[in-house]
This record gives structure tokens, sequence and C-alpha cells, in this order.
């Protein structure tokens, strides 16, 4: 068996763990050993003065949107930004959409990604994503109230696993969010839905009135068995039961300390996209609240229709320039560990403990101690 030794200036094994000049020994795809100084290996590896440090972990995008890159416009409101998507998106041939979903994966994986939570609601991302060398959640996206909808999941191929999610709490049924989650629930995997993340969602919900209720009444669906007015979209999931540990919340824009307690007390896994809240709703969630309230939030970077780049580095960077009073461990803890968390995948990713997949990076930065190591990896856009 051949056993690699890679060594760096510093090996980040994970946010609070930090070996300055240190080896990771890796045997048969898995690590073996992480040390200080040089490690009896056969075949050693010196990559520099540089950072070796767990892949990120991207547990939000959706890549069958990559084609759309640039094409959408912000500026007249969410509601129009939504619609010109569908029609774009549609009217796209799926070789397209493919061929972009596919250079999404290349830049991803360029940019230190290996871990990734796919949100797909054409069905289309399954196999390149199986045939990258990547691993995660490749999660069905439903709305509406389909019945008929296959609820199967917990199909194992390629370093993925297939999952469900939801869209939202305003674009879903009662009765189908809690099927999705159920059948997500009965394989032991990981649920995700949007929440809170639009004016519309909260005005509905919070009113059982206003034009997504009329759009609704329009497409012939009644809403009066959804039990609304609700006081908020968290308080409406709690009260369909969907809140545990392997359910996704993402965005959370709209929500409150209330909100993240409850959120807390579940251990719901918060799921922040700040570029995509910031370019579509010019709006951030309350990343200092959901802390305060003991969450632990993993990142995505939502899709290429809304951000400039699927690069986590870009990502950390702009929650560091937003939230500069927030530990760069707290964030780098967002791009790694939390997310291998929230896709169930933290036995094998997320950080360097030995028994892991030997999925990391090395970053060619040049400091002289911890902290600024960690600042300058959450600070450095376009890394890699
Ligand atoms: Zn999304």
């Amino acid at each position: 068996m051949v056993r690699i030794t890679h060594r760096a200036g510093w090996i980040l094994v994970d946010p609070w763990t930090i070996i300055k000049n240190g080896y990771v020994r890796v045997c048969n795809g898995l690590i073996e050993e992480v040390g200080q100084g040089h490690s009896n290996g056969d075949h050693v590896i010196d990559h520099g003065p540089g950072a070796i440090m767990p892949a990120l972990v991207n547990a939000h995008t959706h890549l069958e949107l990559c084609a759309l890159n640039g094409r959408v416009a912000f500026d007249n409101g969410f509601r129009p930004w939504v619609r010109q998507l569908i029609n774009l998106r549609d009217s796209e041939k799926t070789e397209n959409l493919l061929t972009d979903a596919k250079q999404g994966i290349n830049e991803m994986i360029e940019t230190g990604t290996r871990v990734v939570g796919e949100i797909s609601s054409l069905g289309i991302t399954k196999d390149i994503l199986e045939n990258s060398g990547m691993s995660g959640i490749w999660f069905k996206e439903y709305l509406g109230n389909n019945s008929l909808a296959t609820t199967q999941c917990n199909e194992k191929k390629g370093g993925f696993t297939t999952s469900l999610a939801a869209h939202a709490p305003h674009t879903t049924a009662p009765e189908f969010l809690i099927n999705l989650k159920n059948a997500a629930q009965k394989n032991n995997l990981p649920f995700s839905i949007h929440v809170a993340e639009s004016e519309d969602e909260i005005r509905f919900l919070s009113t059982g009135k206003g034009e997504w209720a009329d759009f609704l009444t329009e497409r012939g669906i009644d809403f009066s068995v959804w039990g609304l007015p609700v006081e908020s979209p968290v308080k409406y999931l709690d009260g369909l039961g969907l809140l545990d540990k392997k359910t996704i919340a993402v965005h959370l824009i709209h929500a409150d300390k209330d909100d993240f307690e409850i959120l807390a007390r579940y251990n719901v896994c918060a799921c922040l996209c700040l570029r995509s809240n910031y370019y579509l709703h010019q709006r951030l969630p309350d990343l200092t609240g959901m802390l305060a309230a003991g969450l632990k939030p993993c990142l995505g970077t939502d899709s290429l229709a809304c951000v400039d780049s699927l690069n986590m580095f870009d990502e950390m960077a702009f929650i560091t320039n937003a939230f500069p009073l927030v530990p760069p461990s707290k964030i780098l803890a967002m791009a790694t560990i939390n997310g291998a968390k929230a896709l169930g995948v933290a036995d094998r990713f997320g950080t360097l403990d030995p028994g892991k997949r030997d999925r990391f990076i090395y970053v060619p930065i040049n400091v002289r101690d911890k902290p600024s190591l960690l600042e300058t990896i959450v600070n450095n856009e376009k890394q890699t």
C-alpha cells in the first residue's frame, strides 16, 4: 500500500486545530495521520509554505441554472426575476443547461469545493455530479401539490446520495411538504427547503392574502386548508413537524430571534447564501442573531443566475466584509465542517481528522501566525 505524506507550512485540521509545519499522511484515499514536523513516509510531497486545509462544502447550489449566468436582470424585484429565470431555463435545451452545469462543476473543483448539496428541480444534474469526483447530496426539488411525485431517495452512486427538497413553504402544499420530509426522514437523509426568503412569502403566510394568495387562487390552488395566517415561516414549519436536525433551512432572511431559538431547539441546519440574498433582495439574514441563538450555519453559493461565481472563497470573503465581528474560525467552519454536518457527510469530510477522506486543498499563502492564517483564508476572494 502506498502511503503519501503531504507537507506544508500549515495544516488546518479544523478551524480550531492548526499545526505549524506539519503533514497529512494518506493511504488508500483516507487520512491516516496528521502531525508536526516530518513523518516517516516513503513518498513526500512538499506543497510549500501555505496551508493544507479541508476541501470546502457548498451546501446549496442549483447547477442547472449555470447557463443563466448574467442573463437574468435583478433590478425589477424578486418576482419578475423568478418569472424571467423560469422562462429562460425552460427555453434552453437540456444539453446547453448541462454543458454550463459541467463548467460550474469545474469551477467548484478549481476553487477548492469537493462536497456539494445540489438542488435540482429539472432532475438533470444527477449523472454529471456522480461522474465529477465530488461528493454530497443530490436533492430532487419539488413544489406545488404533486401527490403523484415519486418520493424515492437514498440512491447512492459516485459519491452522491439522492434526497428530497421542497421549494418553499408558500409554494408547496403542506401535505406535500410533510410527505417529502417523511420520505427523507425514513432514510435518515437531509431535507432542504428555502425558508423566509422573500417578502411575498412572509406576507402570504402571515396574512393569507396579497399577490401570492391571488396567484395561487388564479391557478385553482385552494390554500384555505393551510391553516393561515401564521406568525412566521419557521413557526409554520414547526407546526407541520418539519423541523429537526436533518432539515436544512436555506436563507432565513426574514427570520428573527424567536425563529432562531426554535431552529436551535431542533438543531435545524441553517444554510446561508449571502451574496444571493444581497443581489436579489438587498437584505441579509441576521447572522449575529443566529450565532447568538446557538445555530451553526453552513454556506451555499446559490446559483449562477444570482451570483457571479460558485467559489466558496468569494462567499466567505463576502461574509467577512458584511459581518466583520464574526470570528474567521466560525466563518471557515461554516464553509467546511458545518456544511458537512448539514449534508450528513461529516464522518468523511469537513475536517482533516484521521479516518476521513483525503479531500484537502492547498492554499498558497504566506503568513506568520495562526490568526493571520485564518483571516487570510476567509478574506481571500478568488483563492484556489
Ligand atoms: Zn436556492
